[in-house]
């Protein structure tokens, strides 16, 4: 699949695509599904949450353009799919992923280790509170649709840093980006496109499970 059905999609960043050719999908889900792995669809990865379509992941992963040396807070780690993208590309730098499901995370850790990614640090718990011991943040990427930007997100992107979350209710949602200009002037907010998330569930967010 992949390179050439998302290039006819409209990504276009070379290491996003060569990213999405490195990623073994197959290893990111159930064992019964592995068979669906290079189909461009989101799939069930247990405990009620999916692993996101492959056009979704390199559509977010283009619109975060991550750098080789940068430091990247995502939250939601799901299967750890999107996490190991992102720690692919930022080869030299380091990928901060926050789960709040117990069995999602520990099998997204045993993943990242068959994959030999060294360059992830994994936390358990309510990703809207960031991680201020890690922060700043050169990206930050969530994968869970919020009402809102989480406050405490956006306080620790660094200058020249960048944001990528959906944001809106369960049925209507848009990417938005948002930019920390290096000179540290205020935040620049755009709007890409319309996608459907599985709800941010946070004291931050959406409360309980919807
Ligand atoms: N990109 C992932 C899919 C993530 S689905 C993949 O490709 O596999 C969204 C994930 O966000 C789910 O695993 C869900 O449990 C998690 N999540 C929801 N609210 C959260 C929160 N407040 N903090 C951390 N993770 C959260």
């Amino acid at each position: 699949m992949v390179a050439r059905q998302l290039a006819g999609r409209g990504i276009r960043d070379p290491r996003v695509l060569a990213a999405m050719r490195w990623a073994p999908r197959e290893w990111f889900l159930p064992p019964h599904l592995a068979g669906d792995a290079y189909n461009d669809g989101p799939l069930p990865i247990g405990s009620g949450q999916t692993i996101s379509q492959p056009y979704v992941v390199a559509l977010m992963t283009e619109r975060l353009e991550p750098k080789r040396t940068d430091r990247i807070l995502e939250i939601g780690t799901g299967s750890g799919y999107q996490t190991a993208i992102l720690a692919y590309l930022s080869s030299s730098g380091r990928v901060f992923t926050v789960e709040r499901l117990p069995d999602l995370l520990v099998e997204a850790e045993e993943r990242f280790r068959r994959l030999g990614l060294s360059n992830i640090e994994t936390r358990l718990g309510d990703g809207a509170a960031g991680w201020p011991e890690a922060a700043p943040f050169d990206r930050v990427i969530v994968a869970a649709a919020a009402p809102r930007i989480p406050e405490q997100l956006t306080a620790e992107l660094a200058p020249g840093g960048r944001l990528v979350i959906p944001v809106g209710d369960l049925s209507s949602q848009e990417l938005v980006i948002l930019e920390r200009p290096a000179s540290g002037a205020r935040l620049v907010q755009h709007q890409a496109g319309g996608v459907r998330f599985v709800p941010l569930i946070s004291r931050f967010a959406f409360t309980e499970e919807a």
